[in-house]
């Protein structure tokens, strides 16, 4: 006792993380990132050897990493990372390790869900239902996903899970993203306005983050067309909000489906009132079975590396190096 190492987890108290790393840590669990203060971190700063992240509100930031001198691993729960400062990370020599693969078919049955839901409104038919209305006459007719094509933007481990289930439902598929995939027979738009011109779905499954905020902007809404429907399964940051209002507004494209926002869980009061679209309280991964798999992978991930062993799943900008 007193002899295990520190781990800092932050976030939810998810049970598999934190009994799963009590086994082999001195774990400090604390909620909100906003309460590992000065006070804290000049009391435990220095003791702390590694970190996870068990999801919202918060991660270790870069300042917060600069006062655990020791730190050197951050497990984290979640494919997406965005919410790390993974260069800083780098810099400082401290591994990364996110939460991929475990959760592709999950997230991929979220999405078509998504998508069906939006394209033929059974959201909206249910509460006609429940309200009583259909003696008065049955429920409009809506949109069709027979006579569309579709428009990843995103095709990585998620995306390729997305698109075999378009395959199976016979819907076409094209796909954006920054490099063409030589084992991909879905045709490629390097320019992702032109793919939205071509296709009457645009559906999002990129990593969020600087390098895709804003993505979806007033343009390529505006080349998706009056009768194109927008799906992100991605992060809100990867759609222009404002934008998006507009469009919608304006009926410059037709509905939308998203299952992220730009300030989660505050979802903005417009798209609340507007009962044409569907959304969803980023619903992706959030079953007990793939929920259970991932936190297991958490800690799976700092035993790895507490065993002197390669981690499992270490993000790109922090490969491992032994
Ligand atoms: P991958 O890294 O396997 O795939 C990411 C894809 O996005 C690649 O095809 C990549 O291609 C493309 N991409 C990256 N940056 C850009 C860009 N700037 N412009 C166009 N395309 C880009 O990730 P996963 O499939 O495992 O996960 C994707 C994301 O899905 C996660 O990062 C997360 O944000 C989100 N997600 C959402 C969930 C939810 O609950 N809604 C659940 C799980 C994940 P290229 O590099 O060639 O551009």
């Amino acid at each position: 006792a007193g002899e295990k190492a520190a781990v800092l987890v932050l976030g939810p108290p998810k049970k598999i993380i934190v009994e799963g790393l009590a086994e082999d840590f001195h774990v400090h669990h604390i909620f909100n990132p906003k309460d590992v203060d000065d006070a804290w971190l000049t009391k435990h700063g220095a003791s702390i050897v590694a970190a996870a992240h068990a999801g919202p509100p918060g991660a270790v930031n870069a300042a917060m990493m600069d006062r655990m001198p020791n730190l050197k691993f951050i497990s984290s729960f979640g494919v997406g990372y965005d919410h790390i400062d993974a260069k800083h990370a780098a810099t400082r020599g401290v591994t990364v390790t996110n939460t991929p693969d475990v959760l592709n078919e999950e997230v991929a049955d979220t999405a078509l869900g998504l998508l069906l839901s939006t394209v033929r409104e059974f959201p909206q038919s249910e509460r006609f239902l429940r309200a009583g209305k259909w003696p008065g006459g049955d429920y409009r007719l809506t949109a069709s996903l027979r006579n569309r094509t579709v428009g990843m933007v995103g095709l990585g481990r998620i995306g390729k899970a997305i698109t075999r289930r378009l395959d199976a439902m016979n819907v076409p598929v094209v796909y954006h993203t920054r490099t063409k995939q030589p084992d991909v027979a879905y045709r490629h738009y390097a320019n992702l306005v032109e793919m939205a011109k071509d296709v009457d779905v645009l559906l999002v499954i990129t990593p969020g983050g600087a390098a895709t905020k804003n993505l979806i902007n007033a343009e390529v809404l505006k080349a998706l067309g009056p009768d194109g429907i927008l799906i992100n399964m991605a992060r809100g940051t990867v759609v222009d909000e404002a934008a998006l209002l507009d469009a919608l507004k304006n009926g410059t494209i037709l509905t939308a489906g998203l299952d992220v926002f730009m300030n989660e869980p505050e979802v903005h009061p417009d798209l609340i009132a507007n009962e044409n679209i569907v959304m969803f309280p980023h619903l992706g991964s959030s079953t007990k079975p793939t929920r259970a798999a991932m936190e297991q992978l958490v800690v799976d991930n700092l035993r790895a590396w507490k065993s002197g062993k390669a981690p499992l799943t270490p993000v790109p900008e922090t490969p491992w190096k032994g």
